[in-house]
């Protein structure tokens, strides 16, 4: 292996997240926001862009989820060895902690593109002798603990990532936080800013603040208040204290009641961006005052096609992983050879969810997907809003296969999964319903490809972006969804697929929004889905390519990385 150094000869983009999912192997995401930035790096990689990643170790992961037979969710710590998948380097840098000098180490990932480009990717650990016990775990759940626990896994994110990446040698010219809770990079930042200046806080931190501002982009991810992290002072001043920026000055910058992570980057950064056009307009009236702009996420083409999409696209268009603008050329693909690659995905689930659960799925029923993070909003149990309705629809005619974790304190979320369950055994023997346990990348993989339509319907405007259904466009399955983040630019009806629901949010009860997007989601699949399948399959592999050839071409992380270039790090 080549030494360290070697990357820290090009000046970089350091792009910070709290979760970064790139593989199966390597289990430090929860889901959407980590897969896209495994996403993000990778493409970096492909197009050869000058970036490093910085995010935790995450020792013991986000956490392994186990079903009970009516569906209680059961969590235990994910076992991975780090050291089996990366080297730690030799670099020791401290950060302040309760008082405390707390060391921090980093792991090298080197991320190989398959045409040459690498990008490192740091793992920030501090499991090391020099800490005490308890400091040693901080550095192990993704997203566990308590607000305490948070806040100094973003002092070593934030902090102690800025500080490695210095003593390593790595010269940045852009800090990339991919959300909020890599915000306190910003403060060490200031804090070298006021040390040159050797000026007093007072005189100069308006100044301070618009110098770094020159170096820092901010992705922001969440269109509730709720979801962004905030910390009181009072816990800020036990956990941190002066030692970076004096907490006076930090109130100036992060809100005045509370440290708001979001408010900090926000004030922190020149380039804001939400993560489709619709996100960035709910963020524009969320944080009125600040320009922000919209990119909208992608997913990374040769991680998400299916193996039978990438030998097909492969024989028929060449250069697409590359290039995924060349998808626009779908239709030199004969329907025949779709539809094979097609039933070879679904005929692969299907032995997947054998080995899973024991149970069959049929290859000649229509299949309905539902994957993602359980949470309210998601509302992933919705389809079963009226089981008379749908049993009428769907009997015989319709199978559906489930995934998703709840977060651990999440008791509402764990309650949708046994609807779910629910659901199953009252439709049992009429319409099959699989909840595969544990997503993760790979039951992702397995999943997406393997169904027949992709289902989304969150309540408007939560769905910030959302990218699952994109890995299904790319895999020719068309998207059925409420009209909410990326499928708002990605939707054309009956082209590329279906929406669910009036396009704007509903001026009405939660209940009452629930049932008028279930009528209307069963009314399609009743008056067009179905009978598009079952009676004129012609039209439905026109649907599956133009999924590919109008959605998969453009909403992609080749893309996505390409305008981050051009509209946010080379712009001044
Ligand atoms: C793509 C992906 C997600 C994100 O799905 P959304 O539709 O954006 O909610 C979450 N988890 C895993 C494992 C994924 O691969």
């Amino acid at each position: 292996m080549e030494h360290w150094n070697v990357f820290t000869q090009t000046s970089r983009i350091a792009y910070f997240s709290m979760e970064i999912g790139l593989a199966q192997e390597i289990p430090t995401y929860s889901g959407g926001l980590g897969v896209l930035a495994g996403d993000t790096i990778k493409s970096a990689a492909d197009l050869n862009i000058p970036l490093v990643a910085v995010t935790l170790a995450s020792r013991k992961g986000y956490f392994a989820q186990s079903l009970d037979a009516d569906g209680a969710q059961h969590e235990a710590p994910v076992e991975w060895d780090i050291s089996a998948r990366m080297k730690q380097l030799p670099a020791r840098v401290t950060v302040p902690i309760e008082g405390r000098s707390v060391t921090v180490a980093a792991w090298l990932y080197r991320n190989q593109s398959p045409a040459g480009g690498v990008v490192p990717v740091l793992f920030l650990d501090t499991a090391l002798e020099e800490n005490t016990e308890e400091d040693q775990t901080i550095t192990d759940r993704l997203y566990g603990g308590d607000q305490r626990y948070r806040l100094k896994q973003e002092v070593v994110l934030g902090v102690g990532g800025v500080r490695i990446l210095q003593a390593l040698g790595f010269n940045i010219f852009q800090y990339h936080m991919n959300e909020g809770h890599a915000a306190l990079l910003t403060l060490e930042l200031l804090n070298q800013t006021r040390n040159v200046h050797a000026g007093s806080w007072m005189n100069t931190l308006d100044v301070d603040r618009k110098a770094v501002a020159q170096r820092c982009v901010f992705t922001t991810h969440t269109p509730v208040p709720a979801g962004h992290d905030r910390f009181n002072y009072s816990l800020v001043q036990e956990v941190i204290g002066d030692e970076i920026v004096p907490v006076e000055q930090l109130r100036q910058l992060g809100g005045d009641a509370e440290l708001n992570m979001t408010t900090l980057a926000l004030q922190l950064s020149r380039f804001v961006n939400g993560v489709a056009k619709k996100h960035g307009e709910v963020s524009r009236k969320m944080f009125p005052g600040y320009e922000i702009h919209a990119i909208t996420n992608g997913i990374h083409p040769l991680t998400w096609a299916s193996a039978y999409m990438v030998s097909l696209f492969n024989r028929h268009i060449s250069g697409w992983a590359l290039q995924p603008e060349l998808l626009v050329r779908v239709d030199s693909i004969s329907d025949e050879d779709l539809w094979d690659a097609h039933q070879g995905a679904k005929a692969y689930l299907a032995q997947y969810i054998k080995e899973v659960t024991g149970e069959q799925l049929f290859l000649d029923v229509f299949t309905i997907g539902f994957a993602r993070r359980v949470a309210t909003y998601k509302r992933n149990d919705l389809i079963f809003h009226d089981l008379e309705r749908l049993l009428a629809i769907g009997k015989g005619r319709l199978q559906l296969v489930f995934a998703g974790k709840a977060h651990p304190h999440d008791n509402d979320g764990k309650a949708l999964i046994q609807n779910v369950y629910t659901a199953a055994e009252r439709l049992h023997g009429e319409i099959t319903v699989i909840y595969l346990p544990n997503y993760s990348i790979d039951v992702a993989k397995y999943l997406i490809p393997g169904v027949d339509v992709w289902l989304n319907n969150p309540t408007r405007p939560l769905e910030a972006s959302g990218t699952s259904g994109m890995k299904a466009a790319l895999n020719g399955v068309p998207n059925f969804s409420v009209l909410d983040g990326w499928w708002i630019e990605g939707h054309i009806e009956d082209i590329t697929g279906w929406s669910i629901g009036e396009k704007t949010s509903i001026d009405a009860s939660l209940e009452e929004a629930n049932a008028a997007d279930a009528d209307d989601m069963y009314a399609k699949l009743e008056d067009k889905i179905l009978p598009l399948y079952y009676e004129d399959r012609p039209g439905w592999i026109r649907v599956m390519k133009n999924a590919i050839g109008k959605n998969a071409y453009y909403f992609n992380t080749h893309v996505m990385m390409r305008r981050y270039v051009t509209e946010a790090y080379l712009q001044r």
